[in-house]
């Protein structure tokens, strides 16, 4: 191997594909990793880094959070030809998330990577449509009763045990999430600056 092929990944592409165009939270992910190679390598692992994240957003709030990520592997020690596709199939466990609101979504990362010896890794990254569920809560702090749903594909807009309009107490955290979004606004003003 010459020096400079350590600062490079190896000649070729790497994809993902789905079986399918959507999946349930509870069902596998399945579906294959491709690798396309323009030249020799040693593979020294395949693997699928996959971590959801959360997004929530109202008419004027926006905030997208990173959840852990799950690392899957598939594969490794295996010895990859110039121009001989290889494919890797796989089925594995949806990392769980639910959401708390109507307005909350979780997307899915994932990502794809074969790790080489002393050289930059090939990856992808494809993004499933997974449907995740509601957990909803009928929030104390918004006069609810603390009362948690179970995982649900569908919504649920009245709390069974105590009765309360579920959408209220999420009207009351748009409105909170909304003034929060507004005060930051205010806080990040540019600052003025002397020399
Ligand atoms: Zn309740």
């Amino acid at each position: 191997m010459s020096i400079f092929s350590r600062f490079t990944h190896p000649r070729g592409d790497l994809n993902l594909k789905f079986d399918k165009e959507s999946y349930d939270y509870n069902e596998e992910l399945t579906g294959k990793l491709i690798i396309n190679p323009k030249e020799d390598f040693q593979a020294e692992s395949l693997c699928l880094e996959m971590t959801p994240v959360e997004k929530i957003r109202t008419q004027h709030y926006e905030s997208s959070n990173d959840m852990n990520m799950v690392m899957r592997a598939l594969n490794s020690q295996i010895h990859i030809t110039r121009d001989a596709t290889f494919e890797q199939p796989f089925r594995t466990q949806i990392p769980f998330k639910s959401r708390s609101y109507p307005f909350t979504q979780v997307e899915l990362r994932v990502r794809g990577v074969v790790w080489v010896k002393e050289r930059h890794s090939l990856t992808c990254e494809l993004v499933p449509k997974v449907n995740y569920p509601y957990m909803v809560e009928c929030r104390r702090e918004f006069g609810g009763c603390g009362w948690v749903s179970e995982p649900s594909l569908s919504l649920i807009s009245e709390c069974p045990r105590c009765g309360l309009s579920l959408q209220r107490i999420w009207d009351a955290k748009e409105k909170a999430l909304e003034e929060q979004a507004r005060s930051e606004a205010r806080s990040h003003k540019p600052m003025m600056r002397r020399r």
